[in-house]
């Protein structure tokens, strides 16, 4: 007899599937179970153990499943080994697969994507783990009498305890059936959930390594935390949906700095900011869920409650914070500068982070808006921002990206002329479709704004400046501007006589130069941004739920795979955002059809059927 591999399952199950399987998950089950599956297989007969075990073990198991004789089947396994085969439309719910030893429901993984979980008949759902601690789940389609032709669909890594899914569970099933305030706030909060987050013994990881090969699937992992308690400010929230920020592509790089410092510093705050300081953080700064349980001193929201959250997190006892919240002098991102983020299945939040979940719009759907419109909504609506004028030009770097995206649809909305500049024919495309008329694609055009490491060309800057006039005859009255070191000193260059730069970010790099006398010399400005205030994200989160602003959702990850997220979005894979499934399945959350169909389905989900 062989051993089992990690390579084996993740040849087995991946290779076969298409679907992508945890190295670390692979190497665990491999480790964990190859005992458990060749005595389970010598049991269930002749089998070839010399090739593929785990598969032939799923293949043996999936045969009988298949077979009238399933709950035998069960009482008769090692106790070691997890399984279940439940129809999961009946017992779980549409996009769930559960895993149960014996009468226990000992596990539960939410749907991934590609699959829509709920198992057909002909499906079989396999749990490997011990009870208690389940490591993975196939799914399956068996071919009862021949055990070869058995197909592994799919796999997913999964690690759950009883305890916290039973809590879980119960939590998700009161929101979906609509239960009262009353009832959510009787229930009780699971003293651990699931959650992504780093590692502080591994911020050295990707030391010496480029930024490019620095790998987010590596460093961010999703396990059980402890729940933390309550501050009497703040709110406990059951996390529905997330989605991925770049700020989470920097905490799970390590860069600039890693994150630990951030949590340290908020640590030596306060008692309550103690609790932040751990080995770990939970990152994600934007969430759609339901309010489980407020402080004391919390008066505005109340159990029950249907929200989005933003992550401005600020002392309001500071009165810093009191002119426009984001001068204050303790200001930090939710999930980036603190711990306890959205990508979980629960969040601490401050009762003042929370505004009304849009009513039309699924969970993701809604999860995916509040930071990057928010920020985009400051940046140019706002008298903080540009303060942006009707016929305003406004040139719009990353315009089909998570903040771009945003930046247009309010350059529409306010009666400017957006230009907004892309990478590829298909982001112009979407571009065009979003009713951004004139669209620049950088790669076609080829701009070399650096000559070399050190020096700009500004022929470069002319080239640019002539494509933007030959669209639209004349300079930018703004320049929306995030790229950074490669792109600043073109911005500067093609901003009209007065014109103002407005900036929030340094994608590619933070040492800025431009030349100055471009800027001065034109009477330019350059005013920079960060994210909002309450009030700002308020007014956006209010343009959202009017169905003027739209969601930019392209995909949709399961928490399972924040660390493939994270990846899309570090390469510049993706458009406008991607959201990530927590105890939500896809398509759930709309309280509103009439309104959504008033907005209309097509202006909803332009970038996810794009995307598709
Ligand atoms: P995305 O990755 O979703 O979009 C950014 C887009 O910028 C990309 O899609 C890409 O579009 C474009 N881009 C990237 N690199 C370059 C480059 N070298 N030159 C020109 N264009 C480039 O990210 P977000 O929009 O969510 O965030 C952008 C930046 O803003 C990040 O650094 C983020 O951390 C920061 N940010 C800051 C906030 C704040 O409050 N201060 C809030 C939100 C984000 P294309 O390839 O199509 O041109």
């Amino acid at each position: 007899m062989v051993g089992v591999g990690a390579e084996d399952v993740v040849d087995l199950v991946g290779g076969r599937s298409g679907a992508k399987v945890d190295d670390h998950i692979a190497a665990s089950i491999a480790q964990d179970h190859d005992r458990r599956f060749r005595r389970l297989a010598r049991g269930r007969g002749p089998l070839d153990h010399t090739r593929k075990p785990v598969l032939r073990a799923v293949h043996d198991l999936a045969g009988h499943v298949a077979s009238p004789q399933l709950g035998v089947l069960h009482d008769g396994l090692s106790p070691a080994l997890g399984l279940l085969f439940d129809r999961c439309g009946e017992r779980l719910g549409a996009g769930q697969l559960g895993a149960r030893f014996g009468d226990e429901l000992i596990g539960i993984a939410p749907a991934f994507s590609g699959v829509q979980v709920g198992l057909a008949t002909d499906e079989i759902g396999v749990g490997l783990g011990p009870p208690g601690d389940l490591r993975g789940l196939l799914l399956c389609r068996p071919a009862p009498r021949t055990h070869q032709h058995t197909s592994v669909l799919a796999s997913f890594p999964a690690r759950f305890s009883p305890g916290r899914l039973r809590g879980m569970q119960e939590i998700l099933e009161a929101i979906r059936a609509g239960a009262s305030s009353d009832t959510i706030a009787n229930l009780k909060i699971p003293d651990a959930y699931r959650a992504a987050f780093v590692r502080r013994d591994e911020a050295g990881m990707f030391d010496g390594v480029p930024s490019e090969d620095k790998d987010p699937r590596k460093s961010l992992h999703v396990d059980e935390v402890a729940t933390p308690e309550l501050a009497p400010d703040e709110a406990y929230v059951a996390v529905m949906a997330s989605a991925i920020n770049f700020n989470t592509v920097w905490t799970s790089i390590f860069e600039p700095l890693p994150t630990f410092g951030f949590l340290d510093r908020l640590g030596k705050e306060s008692t309550w900011g103690a609790r932040h300081a751990l080995d770990y953080h939970v990152v994600g700064s934007d969430a759609a869920g339901v309010v489980l349980k407020v402080g004391s001193a919390v008066r505005t929201w109340r159990p029950g409650d249907r929200v989005t959250v933003h992550c401005n997190y600020i002392d309001d006892q500071d009165p810093s914070a009191h002119d426009d919240a984001m001068l204050a002098s303790n200001q930090r991102i939710w999930g980036f500068e603190s711990n306890f983020g959205g990508l979980a299945d629960l969040t601490v939040v401050k009762a003042n982070q929370l505004m009304p979940k849009p009513a039309h719009l699924t969970w993701e759907e809604a999860a995916c808006n509040a930071l990057c419109n928010s920020t985009a909504y400051r940046m140019l609506v706002s008298r903080h921002g540009a303060g942006m004028k009707q016929g305003d030009v406004v040139l719009v770097w990353g315009a089909s990206g998570g903040l771009g995206g945003y930046a247009v649809q309010y350059v529409l909305n306010g009666g400017g002329i957006p230009v907004g500049v892309v990478s590829s024919a298909d982001k112009a495309d979407l571009l065009h479709d979003l009713g951004c008329e004139h669209v620049i694609d950088r790669k076609a055009a080829g701009y070399r704004f650096w000559a070399d490491e050190h020096t700009q060309d500004e022929k470069e800057w002319r080239r640019l400046g002539r494509d933007i006039r030959a669209l639209v005859g004349e300079d930018p009255n703004i320049v929306f501007e995030h790229p950074g070191r490669q792109t600043m000193g073109a911005s500067v260059f093609v901003c009209a006589r007065g014109g103002l730069i407005v900036t929030c970010a340094a994608t590619s790099g933070y040492m800025i130069e431009y030349d100055n006398r471009h800027l001065w010399m034109k009477l330019k400005a350059i005013k920079s941004s960060h994210f909002a205030n309450y009030k700002e994200a308020w007014d956006a989160n209010r343009l959202v739920a009017l169905g003027k602003i739209q969601p930019i959702l392209s995909a949709v990850y399961p928490l399972e795979e924040v660390g493939e997220a994270a990846y899309q979005v570090h390469h510049n894979l993706h458009e406008g955002k991607l959201g990530v499934l927590c105890l939500a399945s896809a398509g759930e959350g709309i309280d509103d059809r009439e309104f959504r169909e008033k907005v209309g389905e097509d202006r909803i989900t332009l970038f996810r059927r794009h995307g598709a």
